[in-house]
């Protein structure tokens, strides 16, 4: 846990720009569902306004004023709502969404601007809305407490200025309360967002214990069944090449018996790392079970297959595991055709592996 808050900031944001990105992305990626309707539905309510300024608004200029800001601020939603939509880059989502909530305070200022006698104390309320509201709206907290700041000054500065005759007490009081609910939010806010993101790693974390093997760090068998069903069906769909290798040591059984399992655990945790050295990112490589491995190669032929294989087969010969004896492993290699499912393209790895070992071990065989 200690490592957990290490690594999120005092404005609860990841250190790691790059795990930031990541999960501001993903949060509001998924936020961005109940946003756009919520924005909608803001904007026409924003407008419907117009009715209630009718009432109260006596000076007609001032309400066609007040009714053109409301219009305005419509199109400004409407521009947000298929801005957001088509923004790839979450971070400068938040930069729209800050620059959205500047426009519907300026407006509120502006309406606010519009009404002869505002109450003071009716308006501070609004304005305490604002503020929950500002800090409910998924963004940064950081851009969410200048939003907060700007909003509470802004307000209090022009009511000193629009609204003739406050009580010295209700405005004292306004700004007490306004400054109460500032503070309270933003520490609301800063603990969701730290608790947010604490969740965020560790579903990580689950999710890569999930499919990882603990001994070697290599894939397990649930991300190889996943990755195995998804590159069967597009080399099906795309008609791309698609080969399979398994990798099985040999002789291993004689390397526990004679320098203990710990040796054979090491030997497995550096061949694992060996491998990953040879192999291209978007290959898959995975502990199938025991010492063997499997190897998914999307997008390569049974051709390259066999020459990736056989520098590793030559690697593991050639890398001294620091043991008196040789390691080796035996490899077989086929490539996915159109007539194969997942379960005959394994069948088919496995007779060449068994092929393998009975020509004599340390080779690489191929169908
Ligand atoms: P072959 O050349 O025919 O493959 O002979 P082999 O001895 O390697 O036989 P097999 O492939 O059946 O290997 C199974 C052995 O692998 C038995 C087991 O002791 C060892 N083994 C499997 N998993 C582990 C592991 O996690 N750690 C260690 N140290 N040994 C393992
Ligand atoms: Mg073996
Ligand atoms: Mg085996």
């Amino acid at each position: 846990m200690s490592a957990l808050k290490a690594r999120i900031n005092y404005i609860a944001e990841f250190s790691d720009k790059k795990l930031e990105t990541e999960f501001f992305n993903q949060y509001i990626g998924k936020a961005i569902r109940y946003i756009r309707p919520i924005m909608l539905c803001f904007g026409i309510l924003n407008t419907l306004f117009i009715i209630p300024d009718y009432f109260f608004i006596e000076n007609p200029t001032a309400f066609i004023q007040a009714a053109v800001g409301r219009v305005i601020l419509f199109i400004l939603v409407l521009a947000l709502f298929f801005g957001i939509k088509r923004t790839d880059n979450y971070r400068r989502f938040a930069v729209w969404i800050t620059l959205g909530e500047t426009a519907v305070i300026i407006l509120f200022f502006y309406v606010l601007n519009c009404y002869e006698t505002p109450d003071f104390l009716i308006q501070a309320f609004g304005v305490m809305v604002i503020l929950i509201v500002l800090c409910m709206v998924p963004n940064r907290w950081i851009y969410s407490m200048g939003m907060s700041v700007f909003t509470s000054t802004g307000f209090l500065i022009l009511s000193k200025l629009l609204i003739k005759n406050i009580e010295a007490r209700q405005f004292l009081a306004g700004t007490v309360y306004i400054w109460i609910v500032i503070v309270l939010s933003a520490i609301l806010s800063l603990r969701s967002n730290y608790i947010e993101r604490v969740w965020y790693l560790n579903n990580k974390e689950l999710t890569r214990l999930s499919m990882t093997d603990p001994l070697s760090g290599a894939f397990n068998r649930i991300k190889i069944n996943e990755e195995m069903k998804k590159w069967t069906e597009y080399s099906k769909r795309y008609n791309a090449d698609f080969s399979i290798a398994i990798i099985d040591f040999d002789d291993f059984k004689g390397i526990n018996d004679n320098y203990g399992h710990l040796v054979g655990d090491k030997i497995i945790v550096e061949f694992v790392s060996l491998i990953n050295k040879k192999i291209r990112k978007c290959d898959i490589f995975a502990r199938w079970g025991g010492e063997e491995f499997i190897l998914l190669l999307p997008n390569t032929n049974i051709k390259q297959a066999v020459e990736l294989t056989e520098r590793i087969r030559k690697s593991i010969e050639n890398h001294d595991f620091c043991i008196p004896n040789n390691i080796t492993c035996s490899i077989g290699v086929a490539q996915m055709t159109a007539d194969d499912d997942e379960t005959t393209i394994l069948r088919k790895v496995d007779n060449v592996l068994y092929a393998a070992k009975k020509a004599g071990k340390n080779t690489v065989v191929w169908l």
